[in-house]
C-alpha cells in the first residue's frame, strides 16, 4: 500500500476494498487484455454522451428516471479513446459501482456532480472514484505481472502505459501504489508543486517529506530542465543521478541515509512535469527500514 501523507484521504482498508471490487469488475467484463470502460458501461445499461461541455468538468454521472448516464467532456479529455477519457469513464463507473455513491445519487441525496479526474481532487468521494478507475484500468494482478521484467523507472512505466492505454501519470501512481519497486512520484504543475506518491518501502525507510517548491529543485537537474521547458531527449524524459539529500530535507549530505537515486523527469504538456525517483540499490532502502516503529506505534507500552 502506497502512502501519500499529504493528500490521501481514503483509509487503507477502504482502498483495498475498492481495488478488489474494481479488479472483479475488470475480470468479469474484460477478462483478457485491456479493459474497455465503454464496454463495462454498456454491460450495465449505462449510456454515454461525448461532447464539448467547456472546461468545468471531465465527466459526470447522472441518474434520471431509474437510468444512469455518463457525460464525458471532450473539451478536457480531447479524444473519446484518449487515456484521460478512459480514466474519466472508469472514474464515473466508480460512482456507479461503489454502493454508497450510487445509492446517494439514486436517492437524490447527491446531485449529479462534475468530476475532476486523475488525482486532482482533495475530496474523499472523488479520491475513492479515482482509486476505482485506477484499479479497473490497471487490475492489480495483471499490472504486477506486466511490470515484472520491465526496465525500472519511466522506461518501464511508459511501456505499461502503452499496454494498458493509460496516462503516464496514472500509470506511475499505480506503479508506486502496487509496490512494484521502491520509488517516489512527484507531480508539478507549471506553477509549482502539486502532489506526490511514495511506495511503501520509501515510507518505511522514512523518505517521506520531499522538497515542495520549484526554488528547491537543483539547477540543471532533470526536473529543473523539464520545468524550464527544455526539450527532452528522444526517449521523452530527462535522467541523471541524484541523492536523497537533494530531495528529502530530513536527509543531510553525507549521512548513511543519503542514498544515491536515479532522477527522471518527463514533461506532460499542459499538465506539467512528473518526477520519478528510484534508488540505485533497492537493498540500500531496505537497510533503512525501522520495523520497530512500524509494528509498534506505542513503544514502551
Ligand atoms: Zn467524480
Amino acid at each position: 500500500m502506497a502512502r501519500t501523507p499529504s493528500r490521501q484521504l481514503v483509509p487503507p482498508a477502504r482502498v483495498a476494498e475498492i481495488a478488489e471490487l474494481a479488479e472483479a469488475v475488470a475480470d468479469e467484463h474484460c477478462p483478457n487484455g485491456g479493459v474497455d470502460p465503454e464496454a463495462v458501461a454498456d454491460a450495465n445499461g449505462i449510456t454515454i454522451s461525448f461532447g464539448p461541455y467547456q472546461s468545468s468538468f471531465d465527466g459526470m454521472l447522472e441518474h434520471r428516471a431509474g437510468r444512469f448516464h455518463i457525460y464525458c467532456n471532450l473539451d478536457r479529455v480531447r479524444r473519446r479513446d484518449s487515456p484521460r477519457a478512459r480514466f474519466t469513464l472508469a472514474h464515473e463507473l466508480g460512482h456507479y459501482y461503489l454502493d454508497e455513491h450510487r445509492n446517494a445519487l439514486a436517492a437524490g441525496l447527491a446531485g449529479a456532480h462534475g468530476s475532476q479526474c486523475q488525482y486532482e481532487s482533495r475530496n474523499l468521494v472523488e479520491q475513492e472514484a479515482d482509486h476505482f478507475a485506477s484499479n479497473l484500468l490497471m487490475p492489480p494482478r495483471r499490472f504486477v505481472a506486466a511490470a515484472k521484467g520491465l526496465p525500472p523507472g519511466l522506461e518501464g512505466i511508459m511501456s505499461l502505459a502503452r499496454r494498458f492505454n493509460t496516462s503516464i501519470t496514472s500509470t506511475a501512481i499505480r506503479y508506486a501504489a502496487t509496490d512494484v519497486a521502491p520509488c517516489a512520484v512527484i507531480k508539478w504543475s507549471w506553477t509549482g508543486y502539486a502532489w506526490k506518491w511514495l511506495s511503501t518501502e520509501f515510507f518505511r525507510a522514512r523518505f517521506r517529506r520531499t522538497i515542495e517548491s520549484r526554488e528547491s529543485v537543483s539547477e540543471g537537474s532533470p526536473t529543473w530542465r523539464a520545468l524550464n521547458r527544455e526539450l527532452p531527449p528522444d526517449n521523452g524524459f530527462f535522467e541523471a543521478g541524484t541523492t536523497a539529500s537533494a530531495w528529502f530535507p530530513s536527509v543531510r549530505q553525507g549521512q548513511l541515509r543519503d542514498l544515491l537515486f536515479i532522477e527522471q523527469a518527463i514533461p506532460l504538456g499542459r499538465f506539467g512535469v512528473l518526477t520519478f525517483l528510484y534508488p540505485l540499490s533497492e537493498k540500500g532502502v531496505r537497510n533503512l527500514f525501522s520495523p520497530q516503529s512500524d509494528t509498534n506505534p506505542f513503544p514502551g507500552h
